[in-house]
């Protein structure tokens, strides 16, 4: 057997242990688990932290930014998946805010046709597009621009999920959820975070759910273009 079939049986098995770990934890969706199994998170994380690529922890990425920890990603995709009962590309479109090394990114793109992603700091962006390369993602399209606005030229998404925390969910993002459509936001101050999960009714009217607390960098305004941070 070549080493490199070797590499790739070793993070596989290391893949399948995150899978039983993030289960045990309380994944239940199995479309979720199944696509945690299929997603190279080794191919998203700085070479200095690959020996960790599979534990259910964030990792540093640069630019005082980091990669979610994996638990938290399966959550937020869980919840916007819930109730959707299709077994492929159950969504049509999804925003992502805060695209960092692409890996979420990377995990939506098996569940809808195509994903938006935003990013402030220009070089992660980058970043992430060549990320998404390696892991043979092509279904999404990420632009460096302030999160908070949204994605100014589309008009709705079927889901959002923003990976920042902000004090208040912002209204453009509201507004950017088509009917029936979920958003999830971590909304809080630095010290105390809950995940929220918002759902747009028929009549336009909105519902919140205070969940989960956790821990995300804060979403900040304008974008940043320098390499050296
Ligand atoms: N989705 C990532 C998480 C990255 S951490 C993952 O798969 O692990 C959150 C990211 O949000 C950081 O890269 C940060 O730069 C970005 N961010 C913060 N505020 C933002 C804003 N207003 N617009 C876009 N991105 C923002």
């Amino acid at each position: 057997m070549s080493l490199e079939k070797n590499t790739d049986l070793t993070y596989q098995r290391a893949r399948q242990a995150l899978v039983d770990e993030i289960s045990s934890k309380g994944i239940s969706d199995l479309r979720v688990l199944d696509a945690f199994l299929k997603t190279p998170r080794h191919l998203f994380v700085d070479g200095a932290f690959s020996s960790r690529a599979y534990q259910d922890m964030s990792l540093p990425i640069g630019y005082h930014q980091t990669i979610s920890q994996p638990f938290i990603v399966a959550r937020m995709v869980e919840l916007i998946l819930k109730g959707n009962i299709f077994d492929k590309t159950p969504l049509g479109t999804v925003l992502e805010i805060g695209t960092g090394c692409g890996y979420q990114t990377a995990v939506l793109s098996k569940f809808c046709r195509k994903v938006f992603s935003v990013e402030r700091i220009s070089p992660l962006a980058e970043r992430a597009k060549k990320n998404l390369k390696s892991a043979g993602v092509k279904n999404y399209l990420i632009r460096c621009s302030d999160g908070s606005l949204g994605w100014p030229t589309y008009k709705k998404f079927d889901a959002i999920i923003c990976s920042a925390v902000s004090r208040n969910i912002p209204d453009s993002l509201i507004k950017q959820l088509e009917v029936s459509g979920k958003l999830i936001c971590p909304v809080g101050n630095e010290k105390n975070q809950n995940l929220v999960l918002v759902e747009k009714k028929e009549n336009n009217k909105i519902t919140k759910k205070v969940l989960d607390s956790v821990l995300f960098v804060p979403l900040l305004t304008g974008i940043v273009e320098d390499e050296k941070l």
